[in-house]
């Protein structure tokens, strides 16, 4: 028996030696993608977000699900469901918010549970990204860890301390096949992150979360005065140009209302 072992044992080894390609990274798992409406931004000044521009402005808001073979993964969560039962908005420090659409609604009409969401992950915790958290509470938080721990004013938690939460420190794999990578991009809140997820057909697109606004500061390179960092923010759009051109990605822009007419939403998807 021991003899046999052994044998089997060098087999193996053999194996291993002769094909290199078993060792090689797992295949990836991402399968597609839904665009969901998750509210409108009608802004009493666009200049908050886009130095050089007055007046009024209007944002779009946009959350993106992901179908893996390890399980659902959804990016920032929107305004929040609760805002489409207010007919005239809720009212926050930039101007007003509706929700036309829920978040709920939309999962439901393509057969998707709350409770189906296994990974939630977030750009940051401002809250026109963290409305819908509470849909959730089955899920794992995947933020940056200088965004779990920073301190909010109000003295509330950022994200809800009994969720679980896997916390990063920098750019992370979240199914550990290279399909969903989280891009640390610091500097319009200390934890903000990008998302960069390759689809099977579509290919690489990166999903900017707040490091970029609008087309408009993309190509300009500008970035929001009332931004937590100023110097980590111009930072992180050198490092998103990076990321782009490194893996052949297109940048999508949640908040860029020229985009809603662009792209195909929910219940269609992309492979
Ligand atoms: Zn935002």
């Amino acid at each position: 028996m021991k003899a046999m072992a052994c044998v089997a044992g060098a087999l193996l080894a053999l194996t291993a030696s002769i094909e290199p390609g078993l060792a090689q990274a797992p295949k990836s798992g991402i399968e597609r993608m839904y665009v969901l409406y998750c509210g409108d931004i009608a802004l009493t000044d666009m200049g908050r977000f886009s130095p050089g521009y007055s007046g009024p402005g209007a944002l779009s808001s946009t959350c993106y699900l992901f179908k893996h073979t390890q399980g659902w993964l959804l990016w920032d969560t929107g305004l929040g469901d609760a805002i489409a039962s207010m007919p005239e908005g809720q009212k926050s420090n930039a101007g007003v918010w509706h929700v036309k659409k829920t978040l709920t609604a939309q999962l439901a009409e393509i057969g998707v549970k709350p409770s189906d969401i296994r990974y939630l992950a977030l750009s940051h915790s401002h809250g026109d990204h963290v409305g819908n958290v509470k849909l959730f509470p089955q899920a794992t938080l995947v933020v940056q860890k200088a965004e779990y721990d920073w301190p909010d004013p109000s003295g509330t938690p950022r994200f809800p301390k009994d969720m679980k939460a896997i916390k990063a420190e920098g750019d992370h794999d979240v199914f550990g096949d290279g399909s969903v990578l989280l891009i640390s991009t610091p500097g319009h809140s200390p934890g903000h992150q990008c998302l960069l997820v390759k689809l099977p057909k579509t290919g690489a697109l990166m999903f900017s979360g707040d490091a970029v606004h609008t087309q408009a500061n993309w190509d300009s390179k500008r970035t929001p005065i009332q931004n937590f960092n100023p110097a980590q923010s111009a930072a992180a759009l050198d490092r998103m140009a990076a990321v782009l051109k490194e893996h052949n990605a297109a940048l999508w822009i949640g908040h860029e209302p020229t985009e809603v007419a662009k792209h195909k939403y929910s219940p269609a998807y992309y492979e």
